[in-house]
């Protein structure tokens, strides 16, 4: 097998393009997918300050290589969800690679310890009241990177969601005929109101390629997943989308990039609800007090009395509060959604 550029000896073969590359053709071909990507969904410019979703996997930290390699101004976030063994370990991989190879290029990494500050960890959540763990833990992702982002003047948040991501998640909606998640999957969700703009520069890449990147290019990863990610129904459809590829190479990418071309124009996007500031953290959202404020009001109640249902008087925990005291716990565990579907935030990768 012979790189296509080279005709050098051949470190990877991509059927979906029919083509083979070395070591140094393939980077050369990965870094130009995102910048391509980056340009051809006008996702940010030269000068903007990127916040990078850094889980200590794979997709996002090659995704901060690949910007600072390109010249972005781009720092990280990374969250300490406080999930047993597996955060310990992501903790240690995302605090190397800054050491190692972001910090000497001059990014910042900011960590955000969801215990230290909001008072509970994800398996608390996933105890402490009826809620999926990754329900509490999407929601608290989706609120920390925006208010990091917004409180620290970035203009983008950049996650590492890619092809086999983004597909999965067309698929989940296309079987569900999710008229309002479809008319919103896009590789951009736009700024404003309140929320920072938010972008998928791995978006024509997959999880293999991804991986070989990492690996060629010495990015230590976490390789675990996190244990709450065994049996998601996402698994399920990313295995169905292999074994299409398999026999098929390129359908993944025809799927979403046709879709992207011609299904999403189609669609009418509804108009986001009128926003109003959460009366504790002064957050956009929808009603009076937003949906991360009301989990956080309903988890430090329960924490507080282990044997018994929410007090009436708590208050939200972490981020500034205006009036203590409100019963914010009367909005229950159902919170109602955010203006962004959780679809389309999506988790860290
Ligand atoms: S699988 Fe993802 S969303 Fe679910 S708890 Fe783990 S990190 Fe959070
Ligand atoms: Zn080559
Ligand atoms: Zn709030």
């Amino acid at each position: 097998m012979r790189c296509i550029k080279c005709r050098g000896k051949a470190v990877i073969d991509l059927r979906r393009h029919n083509a083979a590359f070395c070591r140094e053709h393939f980077v050369e071909f990965f870094q130009g997918q995102v910048r391509r990507a980056i340009e051809q969904f006008r996702m940010f410019g030269p000068d903007d300050r990127i916040l990078v979703a850094v889980s200590g996997g794979k997709d996002s930290l090659v995704l901060w290589e690949v910007l600072l390699h390109l010249g972005y101004r781009a720092d990280a976030l990374y969250i300490d969800l406080g999930i047993g063994d597996y955060s310990a370990a992501s903790t240690e991989k995302v605090r190397r690679f800054h050491q190692q190879r972001a910090a000497p290029l001059g990014a910042d990494l900011h960590v955000v310890s969801l215990k230290a500050a909001y008072g509970f960890d994800v398996d608390e959540a996933r105890d402490r009241v009826r809620r999926p763990p990754c329900s509490a833990c999407g929601l608290s992702k989706r609120y920390i990177f925006n208010k990091v982002a917004v409180d620290r003047g970035y203009d983008v948040v950049a996650t590492g969601h890619n092809l086999d991501d983004e597909a999965a998640v067309l698929l989940g909606n296309v079987l569900r005929w999710n008229m309002s998640y479809l008319a919103r999957q896009w590789p951009v969700l736009p700024g404003g109101r309140g929320f920072v703009r938010k972008v998928k520069p791995l978006v024509r890449l997959t999880e293999r390629e991804t991986a070989a990147y990492a690996v060629l290019t010495g990015v230590d990863y976490i390789v675990e997943e996190c244990p709450h990610a065994v049996g998601a129904t996402s698994h399920v459809y990313k295995d169905l989308l292999n074994r299409l590829e398999q026999q098929s190479p390129g359908s993944k990418h025809q799927f979403l990039f046709q879709f992207y071309q011609q299904g999403r124009s189609q669609l009418k996007v509804e108009e986001r609800p009128d926003l109003r500031s959460c009366r504790y953290c002064g957050q956009p959202t929808p009603g009076d007090v937003c949906a991360f404020c009301r989990m956080t009001a309903l988890l430090l109640d329960q924490l507080e009395q282990p044997g018994g249902g929410a007090a009436m008087d708590s208050s939200p925990a972490g981020a500034q509060r205006s009036t203590p005291g409100a019963p914010v716990s009367q909005a229950g565990p159902a919170a109602a959604p955010e203006a962004e579907p959780a679809s389309e935030a999506g988790a860290v990768n």
